[in-house]
């Protein structure tokens, strides 16, 4: 978890390839159906330009399905997802259903000014699409409204593990392999 522009992303692939494990991130999803056009692409566009959530139940469909692959049989991470308190429900029941269970809920904290200075650059690198000032702004609301909360969810579940998110990738890296308890490979 974390804000938009936190590195969750970029630190998601790191984790994933350590443990072996699929990085399962919604946002890459619905990018990846947006530019081949498909129905659930044209569908997520609407909001994604507009940078709020794409409906509850689309994106549950779609993780649903994902986690279901043969390469999620044995774990995964999932980037971006839940990220309403509708969403961690769905996730309780899809989990409960396949006999996993969460190990851990990983939040890197980042200061509010510095996120926005990374999307405006990623903007100019990228060109996402959803990267213009108006649109990061929004974006940064509808986390504190709709996903900030779940933190507190899963704190009281004894899942959350905060991780700073300021500093190089490599820090960064270095601090959730240290708050993981786990050793990275050189
Ligand atoms: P970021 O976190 O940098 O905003 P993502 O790539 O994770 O970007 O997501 C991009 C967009 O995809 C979001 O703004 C939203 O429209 C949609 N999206 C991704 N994950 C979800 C989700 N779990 N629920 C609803 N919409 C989502």
């Amino acid at each position: 978890m974390g804000p938009p522009g936190a590195g969750k992303g970029t630190q998601a692939r790191f984790i994933a390839d350590h443990f072996g494990i699929p990085a399962i991130s919604t946002g890459d999803i619905f990018r990846a159906n947006v530019s081949e056009g498909t129905p659930l692409g044209v569908e997520a566009k609407r909001y994604m330009d507009a940078g709020e959530y794409v409906p509850d139940e689309i994106t549950n469909r779609m993780v649903r399905n994902r986690i279901d692959e043969p390469d999620a049989a044995h774990g995964f991470l999932l980037d971006g997802y839940p990220r309403t308190v509708a969403q961690v429900e769905e996730l309780d029941g899809m989990i409960n259903f396949t006999g996993h269970q969460l190990d851990a809920v990983l939040c890197l904290v980042v200061d509010k000014d510095e996120v926005v200075k990374r999307l405006l650059q990623r903007a100019q690198t990228e060109g996402r699409a959803d990267d213009t000032e108006d649109v990061i702004r929004r974006r940064q609301e509808v986390y504190l409204e709709q996903t900030s909360p779940l933190i507190e969810v899963y704190k009281e579940r004894g899942l959350l593990v905060e991780v700073d998110g300021l500093g190089d990738v490599d820090e960064v890296t270095k601090r959730i392999f240290d708050a993981l308890d786990v050793v990275p490979e050189s």
